[in-house]
């Protein structure tokens, strides 16, 4: 198989040598047809000059005595012969010397140019262009004439020479000669640009290679400013989400592993206590093993609920619910822990929502991981308040807003961008034994997000949170 640059090298010798070859082509044609052009031209002007000549002299003299040094005088080159009969066809005049005192009938050569003096034709002119009088190609020049004022045509090819045909053939060597020098250079260049061409797409190429063996830190070095550059940035950009994806994976997987050990560490040393008799089979260590039992559900669980949300396969079970209620029955259930620790728990205005598009399991567990927090975290005699409201005009971007807002220890600004990520604890949880895993509010934002609503907080270390999350309305629902 072909490598792309000897493709690309081939395409451009291809185009090169195709386009070299129409327009070598293209100028040989037109220069001998111009040259032919220039020729002819010049043969009448020359043929009318010498016949010009011829005439002035007869007109002086009366005669064409002498006219042999007339006629010498008016040779182009050595190669040209001119031969002039007087009126009775005698041959008074000849450049080669060779048909003096001859008849041109004698001769056998016809179509000269006629000498005209005092309205008389004194003469004609035979002009042997080729040099080879008698040889059979005739005499050029004054075919069809029927008087030196008017020029001969000939054929162009009858016209071309020996030397002009040289003439000619060397231009088109010259011609050969450049397409030649050009296919050279075109080849050098090719090799060049095909290198630049090929090379970002290599470096792409062993990027490629790197990444599927598993080497995802490689990035690819590719400093253009047109489509390779922008396809070697989306390349990097690309072997990042993959790099940064392993790295959570693997994050996960060690964070599972550590949220299992302890309550499976604690199961194990009770039933092995148990077992070797060193503790008594009894309700206190019988509670202890169901509680972390409990904790390894509930962790299960909630890695479950976790990654289809992630992975965007959790699947809503939306019924038309009344929120005020949904709240109203959550806030009850927690009324118990919240005694307990003296804090009281307040809903704030109870005016009616329009019922609201939900799956109402998931929203009462956005709902409870955050009133668990929020008791959690506040301390006795402290308040938390439940409020919601709707907000937006448009039709399409009204959302309903709930904000339960605590008078706890608050959240450190630096910890606030990441207390939404899993297993994502302030300062490990304060004091680990009352926190969760981390996972309760990466929980909330999946589950509020699989509804197309938002998340946020806001919160003061040592002033109490807020934490939001909005629930957008259908667009044909209607709402207060
Ligand atoms: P966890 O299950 O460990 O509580 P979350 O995901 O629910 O984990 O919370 C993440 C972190 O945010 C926790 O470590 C906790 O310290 C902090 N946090 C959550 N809610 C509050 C709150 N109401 N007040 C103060 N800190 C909070």
């Amino acid at each position: 198989m072909f490598s792309l640059r000897w493709k690309l090298g081939g395409a451009l010798l291809l185009v090169v040598l195709v386009s070299v070859g129409i327009m070598a082509f293209l100028t040989n044609q037109n220069t001998t047809s111009q040259f032919q052009q220039y020729i002819q031209t010049g043969s009448a002007a020359y043929n009318q000059r010498v016949v010009n000549n011829l005439e002035q002299y007869y007109a002086q003299v009366q005669s064409w005595s002498g006219v042999q040094e007339i006629l010498l005088a008016s040779l182009r080159t050595t190669g040209d012969r001119l031969v002039l009969a007087d009126n009775s066809g005698k041959i008074v005049g000849d450049t080669a010397n060779q048909a003096v005192g001859k008849t041109a009938v004698s001769l056998g050569i016809s179509e000269g140019n006629l000498i005209q003096a005092g309205g008389q034709t004194v003469g004609t002119l035979y002009l042997d262009l080729s040099g080879m009088m008698g040889s059979g190609r005739g005499y050029m020049g004054g075919r069809g004439m029927m008087s030196g004022s008017s020029l001969p045509i000939t054929a162009a090819a009858d016209i071309v020479q020996p030397a002009e045909g040289a003439f000619l053939s060397r231009i088109n060597n010259y011609l050969w000669i450049a397409a030649i020098i050009a296919v050279a250079i075109a080849l050098l260049l090719g090799f060049f640009i095909t290198r630049q061409i090929t090379r970002p797409i290599r470096s792409l190429a062993t990027g490629a290679a790197h990444i599927s063996s598993g080497d995802l830190g490689y990035r690819v070095k590719i400093h253009a400013n047109d489509e390779m550059g922008k396809l070697a940035e989306s390349f990097n950009d690309m072997a990042q989400k993959l790099d940064d994806s392993e790295q959570s994976r693997r994050r996960l997987v060690s964070d599972v592993a550590h949220e299992l050990r302890t309550p499976l560490t604690i199961i194990q040393g009770t039933v092995d206590g148990i077992a070797d008799g060193v503790f008594q089979p009894d309700r206190k260590h019988l509670d202890s093993i169901r509680e972390q039992t409990l904790l390894l559900t509930h962790l299960v669980n909630d890695l479950r609920d976790l990654s289809l949300a992630e992975s965007g396969q959790l699947k809503l079970e939306r019924l038309s619910t009344d929120m005020l209620d949904l709240i109203q029955r959550k806030i009850a259930q927690f009324e118990v822990n919240a005694r307990q620790k003296n804090v009281r728990l307040k809903l704030e205005n109870q005016s009616a929502i329009a019922p609201i598009d939900i799956d109402a399991k998931r929203i009462e567990q956005v709902m409870g991981n955050l009133l668990s927090n929020a008791i959690r975290h506040t301390p006795e005699a402290g308040q938390i308040t439940i409020a919601m409201r709707t907000q937006g005009s448009t039709p399409g971007g009204r959302e309903l807003v709930v904000s339960v807002v605590d008078t706890g220890e608050g959240i450190p600004a630096e910890n606030l961008p990441h207390v939404f990520e899993r297993f994502y604890r302030v300062e490990n949880s304060r004091s680990r034994s009352e926190g969760g895993v981390g996972l309760g509010l990466a929980i909330v934002k999946q589950m509020v997000q699989a509804h197309g609503g938002r998340v946020w907080v806001e919160s003061l270390s040592g002033q109490g949170s807020t934490f939001y999350f909005s629930l957008p309305f259908p667009e044909s629902s209607g709402s207060k």
